[in-house]
C-alpha cells in the first residue's frame, strides 16, 4: 500500500531533485527564482493603510486599497487580471509596481493519517545577505476541523535540542508575506478553520512580522478571523510575550517540557535568558478564564521528565494558571540520546495531572511518516542538503572515494536518516555520473546483476519504472555477465537452501525465491532441478 504521495507543482523556473519525470535533474538549477519576483514588493500583508496608499500610487481612488484587501484577503487572489472591479490601467499599473505575494507552494506530501505537509521557497535576509531556503507548513484534519501548523522563520536560534528546526540553526525571519501566503496557498486554504503558528521558528522572535500577520488575519477588512481560531506557542520569549499579550486576545501555547530550571536548561537554552518561572509570572497578570486560553506543551521523555515527581512538580509550578497542559509523544530525530515515554506512562502522568487539579491530555500524534510532527521539521536543512549533498559527493565519487552501499549509507547519515531523500541524490549522482540514459541502464544493469542478483526481468521492471526506454534497457541487458548473474543465483539459492533444510515446501519455496528475485522458471529450473 502506497501511504505517502509526493506532487510537485512545475512553475517553469524550479528544478528540483526528484522529480517524477523522463528528464534528469539538473543539480545547478535548484530553486531559481525569478529576478522579477525577488525585487517587487508584495502587497500581501499590508494593512489597510499601506493597501489604500498604493491603490492612490497606481491612480485609483483611495477606497480602492479596500477593494484590494478583499482580493487579497477574502477572495485569495494573486493575480491582478482578476481583480475586475479595478480599471485595467490601474491593474496595469499594479502589476508593474507590485506583486500579490501569493505564491504557490513547492511541494506537498501526504501522510496515511491525512495531514499534508506543504514546502514553501521563501527569501530572507540574514546576516546581510538574502538566504533562500525552504519552510513547510502542516495541514492537519480531524474530522470537520482543518488546524494549520504555520511557520514563522526559516530555522531557529532557540537551539532546543530535541528539535529538528532548532538543530539547522537561523537562517532568517519570514516576513509577513511568507507567513500569510502559507495560510492562502494551500490545497485547503479555503477550509482552514485554525491557524496555530508551531512551525519552524520562534513566533516571537519574529515578533514584527507575526504582529502584522496576525493583524490581517484578525481585521475586518483582512481575513476577519476571530482570535478564538489563532493559537500563538512560544518557549517564552519574554518581552515580546507581553507585547503579544497586550496587543493581540488570539490564544498563547508555551513549551515548558521541564518543571525543574536546572534540567530544562540543558535542553532548552532560552531558560537562562528568560527563566519559565518568569513566563508564569507574566502569564499570571492576564486573565485566561474566557475566550483567550493558555495551554502548556510538554514533550515526554523516557527517564528525563516523566515520574510521579515531574508531575507534582509541573502542578506547583502552574498553580493559580487556569490552563492545560498538552502530553506530546517525542518523536526520534537522529543523534539524540533520549527516547519518547511509553503510552503507558504517559497516561499515567497525565492521570496524576489531572487528579491534582490540572487539566491534562494526550495529544495525538499526527504526520510522523512524512516528518511532520511535533519537532521533525527541517524542510530547510533536508533540502538544502540534497543539493549540497550533491555537490558534495560528485566531487568524492569522481575521486571513487564511496561507492554502492557504503555511498547511501554515508548520503543517509547526512540526511538525518531520511532514506527517500538519500534515494534522490544517489539516483541524481548516478544519473549526472553517467550522463546519458544508455550509459546509466548498463551501469545499473551490471551493478545489479553482480551486487544484489537480480535476474533480468526485475532489472528491466525497474529500468522501466525510472522511464529508460526499452531500446536502452534491452543493450543494458544483453551487456550483463551472465555467467556471473547465474553464478550469483547460484549462491543466493544454496544459502536459502540451508536456511530451508528440512522443510518438505523446500523447493517450491526456493522457487518462488528465485522468480521474486526476477529470473525466469528457464533461467532457474537446471538450479533447482
Ligand atoms: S522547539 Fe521551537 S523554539 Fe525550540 S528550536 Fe525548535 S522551533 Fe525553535
Amino acid at each position: 500500500m502506497q501511504c505517502e504521495k509526493k506532487s510537485l507543482r512545475h512553475k517553469g523556473t524550479f528544478t528540483r531533485i526528484g522529480l517524477r519525470s523522463n528528464k534528469y535533474p539538473v543539480p545547478q538549477a535548484f530553486f531559481k527564482i525569478t529576478l522579477q519576483s525577488i525585487m517587487k514588493n508584495r502587497l500581501l500583508g499590508k494593512n489597510l493603510e499601506e493597501l489604500q496608499a498604493a491603490a492612490l500610487e497606481a491612480g485609483l481612488k483611495k477606497f480602492a486599497g479596500g477593494q484590494l484587501a478583499q482580493w487579497l484577503y477574502e477572495k485569495k487572489t494573486g493575480d491582478f487580471t482578476a481583480m475586475t472591479n479595478l480599471s485595467a490601467a490601474a491593474r496595469q499599473t499594479l502589476a508593474e509596481r507590485w506583486e500579490t505575494g501569493i505564491r504557490p507552494y513547492e511541494q506537498v506530501t501526504d501522510s496515511a493519517d491525512g495531514t499534508r505537509k506543504y514546502l514553501f521557497a521563501v527569501e530572507c535576509e540574514h546576516a546581510g545577505k538574502t538566504e533562500r531556503s525552504l519552510v513547510e507548513a502542516v495541514m492537519i484534519p480531524d474530522g470537520d476541523r482543518r488546524t494549520l501548523c504555520v511557520s514563522s522563520q526559516a530555522g531557529c536560534k532557540m537551539g532546543c535540542k530535541f528539535c529538528m528546526t532548532g538543530r539547522q540553526g537561523f537562517h532568517g525571519n519570514l516576513d509577513a508575506a511568507d507567513i500569510l501566503n502559507q495560510i492562502v496557498s494551500i490545497d485547503e486554504a479555503q477550509e482552514l478553520t485554525n491557524i496555530v503558528f508551531m512551525g519552524m521558528g520562534e513566533p516571537l522572535d519574529n515578533y514584527e512580522q507575526l504582529s502584522r500577520a496576525l493583524t490581517v488575519l484578525t481585521a475586518p477588512w483582512g481575513f476577519a478571523w476571530s482570535p478564538k481560531r489563532i493559537t500563538v506557542s512560544t518557549i517564552g520569549v519574554l518581552p515580546a510575550l507581553k507585547r503579544y499579550l497586550d496587543e493581540f486576545s488570539c490564544h498563547l501555547a508555551v513549551s515548558l517540557h521541564h518543571p525543574f530550571p536546572d534540567a530544562r536548561e540543558t535542553m532548552m537554552p532560552v531558560q537562562k535568558a528568560w527563566p519559565a518561572e518568569q513566563v508564569l509570572d507574566l502569564i499570571r497578570q492576564y486573565d485566561f478564564s474566557g475566550q483567550r486560553r493558555v495551554s502548556f506543551e510538554y514533550t515526554m521523555f523516557a527517564g528525563w521528565n516523566d515520574a510521579p515527581v515531574h508531575a507534582d512538580a509541573l502542578a506547583r509550578l502552574l498553580r493559580g494558571i487556569e490552563c492545560r497542559v498538552n502530553l506530546i509523544r517525542f518523536h526520534r530525530i537522529p543523534d539524540f540520546p533520549l527516547q519518547s515515554s511509553s503510552t503507558q506512562r504517559m497516561e499515567a502522568f497525565r492521570d496524576r495531572l489531572n487528579r491534582s487539579g490540572v487539566t491534562c491530555t494526550i495529544r495525538a500524534s499526527r504526520g510522523e511518516d512524512i516528518q511532520a510532527a511535533c519537532g521533525m521539521l527541517a524542510g530547510k536543512k533536508r533540502e538544502e542538503g540534497e543539493e549540497k549533498l550533491l555537490q558534495h559527493f560528485q566531487s568524492q565519487c569522481a575521486r571513487r572515494e564511496y561507492a554502492g552501499k557504503e555511498l547511501l549509507r554515508k548520503i543517509t547519515e547526512r540526511l538525518d536518516g531520511d532514506a527517500d531523500a538519500a534515494q534522490r541524490v544517489l539516483e541524481a549522482l548516478q544519473k549526472d555520473r553517467y550522463q546519458s540514459d544508455e550509459r546509466y541502464a548498463a551501469a545499473f544493469a551490471r551493478e545489479k546483476a553482480a551486487l544484489t542478483g537480480w535476474g533480468p526481468l526485475k532489472i528491466r521492471l525497474a529500468l522501466r519504472a525510472k522511464g529508460i526506454s526499452e531500446d536502452h534497457i534491452g543493450q543494458a541487458l544483453e551487456g550483463i555477465d551472465t555467467e556471473a548473474a547465474g553464478a550469483k543465483l547460484e549462491r543466493l539459492l544454496a544459502a536459502r537452501q540451508r536456511q530451508l533444510e528440512g522443510d518438505p515446501a523446500a523447493r517450491l519455496k526456493l522457487i518462488r525465491y528465485a522468480l521474486s528475485r526476477g529470473y525466469s522458471y528457464d533461467e532457474i529450473q537446471h538450479l533447482i532441478p
